[in-house]
């Protein structure tokens, strides 16, 4: 049986639920998924996998169906010679990473990606990318980190590359102004709203972490506020804790009331009086209520069942919850970050059956035993829950979506009414 084991904390909402702690098989993907959405947003930045002709496909059938592929990642195979140490595979890396710089003056900083089979050869990609690093600096920084998937979840791909950035973040002086970070990939349109109204508030200088290009990564001290976006960064947000930043406690910027909550966080510590937050976020804000009533005729009164998959899990169960009127049934995580999602757990309904890890047979007899009217979980678990007339909305979809903000709020609900009123139309 798996254990059931109390969590504590303080008193409201969920954040005194037991939660279901579970160490079974999971079905998840792994962290190179991330490089789909970090080579989009890192312009100057190339992704070199160092792994198997598994992870080239993963990648290349992720990229080819999400996105038209760019030329910003690739996989350097490592084959049987290498497996059976026939060959110095350091050696060959070095080779085929010469050979990618030559042709490619544009990279100005190149992340060596481990893989499950480069940790199977014990291949150490930090002392490769010292060793390379010396050798092609100034022109290119080499980073690396792993995207293995033997004990990890996709979006762990992205806070370990964020996490491998933040030792090249400059040293910001100690009498610097209070500067606020906010850290998680967004997309660009989603950060030039974020930009706008952190100027119309008065919150600032503000940078984004990633940065659009390598040479925009922000300075770092005791004087920088951190705002995460991701709810999936917890090594990150360690790190540049470690650097003297410190984090803004909020909720995620997922609907209306996760934004404003967002927002407000970084208008406190700027001390931003009530009057100009209202007049800087009330229009957005108004827009985004109204849409979501809309959304709110399609969903209210549904029941939601989340596999544990992106992370995004409990931000996004308080949006459907609170905003949208639908009922949840199981809110599983892999990870639960007791401290980043405390403001989460406090305004879930008391009472939710929350779950942490997997094991997805058992989850699977829940759910089928629950029969919810959507389910959120990973690509492996869609297909044959939508051949039992299950509808279900694949978790990665929410991460390569652009879902936070205000002016995202009604399409992120839609990602949820969209699956349901097609299933209706195949049932008429
Ligand atoms: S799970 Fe491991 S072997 Fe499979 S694609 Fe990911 S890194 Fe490669």
């Amino acid at each position: 049986m798996s254990p059931v084991i109390p969590i504590r904390t303080q008193s409201a909402g969920c954040d005194d639920q037991p939660v279901l702690r579970e160490r079974g098989q999971r079905e998840v993907f792994c962290g190179l998924t991330g490089i789909i959405w970090l080579h989009r947003k890192i312009q100057d930045a190339f992704f070199l996998v160092v792994g198997s002709r598994t992870c080239a496909h993963l990648i290349q059938s992720a990229a080819g169906v999400m996105i038209f592929a760019e030329p910003r990642f690739a996989t350097a195979i490592i084959d049987e010679r290498d497996l059976a140490g026939l060959a110095d595979a350091n050696e060959e890396l070095d080779r085929v990473v010469t050979r990618l710089l030559e042709r490619r003056p544009d990279i100005r900083m190149l992340f060596l990606v481990g893989s499950c089979p480069s940790e199977v050869i014990k291949l150490d990609l930090s002392r490769a990318a010292q060793r390379l690093g010396a050798r092609f600096s100034p022109n290119v920084r080499v980073l690396n980190y792993s995207g293995s998937g033997i004990e990890t979840t996709f979006t762990q791909g992205e806070d370990a590359c964020l996490a491998s950035m933040v030792e090249s973040m400059p040293v910001a002086q100690a009498s610097a102004a209070p500067s606020l970070l906010v850290v998680g990939t967004l997309p660009d349109v989603v950060e030039d709203q974020f930009r706008r109204l952190f100027g119309e508030m008065g919150v600032g200088p503000v940078d984004f972490f990633p940065p659009r290009d390598s040479g925009g990564l922000a300075p770092i001290g005791p004087n920088t506020r951190i705002l995460l976006a991701q709810p999936f960064l917890g090594e990150t947000a360690r790190l540049l804790e470690a650097r003297g930043a410190s984090r803004l406690a909020a909720l995620f910027p997922f609907g209306e009331e996760g934004t404003t909550a967002w927002l407000k966080a970084a208008a406190d510590a700027w001390g931003v009086s009530d009057e100009r937050f209202e007049a800087a976020v009330g229009p957005s804000r108004e827009r985004a209520r109204r849409a979501l009533a809309r959304q709110r005729e399609q969903l209210a009164g549904r029941s939601v069942f989340f596999f544990p998959d992106s992370q995004l899990e409990l931000p996004l169960a308080r949006f459907l919850s609170r905003e949208l009127g639908m009922s949840l049934v199981e809110v599983g995580t892999p990870y639960l970050h007791r401290q980043h999602m405390a403001p989460e757990l406090a305004l879930l309904p008391q009472g939710t059956q929350l779950s942490e890890g997997q094991d997805v047979e058992r989850q699977l007899d829940r759910c089928r035993t629950a029969r919810p009217d959507i389910v959120v979980c990973g690509l492996g678990l869609a297909n044959p829950l939508e051949s039992e007339g299950m509808t279900t909305k694949w978790s990665i979809e929410l991460v390569f979506t652009p879902v936070h903000g205000y002016e995202q709020a009604a399409d992120l609900a839609e990602l949820f009414s969209r699956p349901l009123l097609r299933r209706s139309k195949i049932a008429a």
